[in-house]
């Protein structure tokens, strides 16, 4: 898509650093490159490349310059290590520092991820410092911070900024609502809703901001990579394009797709990181649109979900962003999963007020527009987060919608 031929002597400094490493040292080329075509000629690295070198095959740093460890949430198989030097966590930070939010002296962030492990809690706890913000670290899977102690702490503490996954938030909201509290009332220091650690739709947008009756940012990025996009004050994820090259290749994997269309992320980091990132195939779907927008920036991401969930329906694909969209326009839109029938998509939906119901002309209009035959059973509130769980209604690993 676009000319990376300015990249290429950052490029090569990164490729130079990256064969320090047992991995990237036996399989990257030791000419320099010449040409992109040099560049794309060069192998993806895969999760499964990073499994299998963990935890120690990719660091291209002496061990004495290592910060700080991470390891993704792994849900079958070895997990990934990411390694940070002190360098790499001061670009984070001060990335992460400019998020659109603005955060400031005098906000109060909660921070609502899981710390153990993971990035993204600790990205953002101190990019929130940097900017002089007051953290308040609430972890998401452990039974200290309970929903409830959530709820207390943003009242008593008059959180102004509330940092988390959206269906976190989502969950958040609902908590309150089961505490006889309104959210978008009873949080009255409550300024903007970030989120990260799982793609943002457009729906869900305009579901967490009307919850909350704020304005919600995004932010998107993975532990093996640290973030890669963020968005500005106008709530437009742009890439990080001082950080990392980014591919977005057709279902090949071999070209890249046209300005505009849908494919998968391949990302390359352009600078020096510890554990730096040659053409990694994220496993992710986006949208790379040149939209100028008004913060002066012209490249857009949209991210459309991981690649593993998107369902083939009689040869019509439906990606989280059209799937959310369906699910926009029912009458109880929280809570949902989906799996695949021959013809179309059912989805279960948990059921807010007792009077919600499915109308026949909806599905029928919901079926007319996507496509597929859509099915939609309503079940009671519980059903897919059970509520009597206190730390997250349950849910103590990444959001599933797509099931079998
Ligand atoms: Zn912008």
């Amino acid at each position: 898509m676009a000319d990376y031929q300015e990249h290429l002597p950052a490029l090569d400094r990164v490729l130079a650093h990256a064969r320090g490493s047992a991995f990237y040292g036996s399989r990257l080329p030791r000419t320099s490159l010449r040409t992109w075509n040099d560049f794309t000629a060069l192998p993806l690295t895969t999760r499964v490349d990073l499994r299998r070198h963990s935890p120690h095959g990719l660091i291209c740093v002496p061990g004495r310059e290592l910060l700080q460890y991470h390891e993704s949430s792994a849900t079958t198989g070895e997990p990934v290590s990411v390694w940070y030097s002190a360098r790499d966590l001061a670009e984070i930070r001060g990335g992460l520092a400019r998020w659109g939010v603005g955060l400031s002296a005098g906000d109060r962030v909660l921070v609502r991820f899981p710390y153990a492990l993971s990035t993204i809690g600790h990205c953002i706890h101190a990019a929130a410092q940097h900017r002089g913000a007051c953290v308040i670290p609430a972890d998401s899977r452990t039974t200290i911070t309970p929903l409830s102690r959530v709820l207390e702490l943003m009242r008593k503490l008059e959180v102004t900024v509330l940092a988390t996954i959206s269906l976190t938030a989502v969950m958040i909201a609902e908590a309150a609502e089961m505490a006889g509290l309104d959210p978008r009332r009873d949080f009255p220091r409550l300024r903007a809703i970030c989120c990260a650690g799982e793609p943002l739709s457009p729906h869900r947008r305009e579901l967490v901001g009307s919850l909350f009756g704020v304005p919600v940012y995004d932010n998107y990025g993975m532990t093996e990579t640290g973030p890669l996009a963020m968005d500005c004050a106008e709530r437009r994820l742009h890439p990080w394009l001082d950080q990392v090259v980014m591919e977005v290749l057709d279902d090949r994997l071999e070209r890249e797709v046209a300005a505009g269309e849908i494919g998968h992320l391949v990302v390359t980091s352009l600078t020096p990181r510890a554990v730096p990132m040659i053409r990694y195939l994220t496993g992710d779907r986006v949208r790379r649109s040149e939209a100028p927008c008004p913060c002066g920036r012209g490249d857009v991401l949209e991210v459309r979900g991981r690649a593993e969930d998107v369902l083939s329906i009689q040869g019509r694909v439906f990606d989280l962003w059209e799937l959310d969209a369906i699910v926009s326009r029912l009458p109880s839109r929280r809570f949902w999963t989906v799996s695949p029938l021959p013809d179309g998509l059912r989805f279960v939906v948990e059921r807010e007020r007792d009077e919600d119901h499915v109308e026949p002309a909806l599905l029928a209009a919901l079926t007319r527009d996507h496509g597929a035959a859509v099915q939609v059973e309503l079940a009671p509130k519980g059903a897919l987060y059970d509520r009597r769980e206190p730390v997250s209604f349950g849910m103590m690993s990444k959001p599933v919608y797509v099931t079998a």
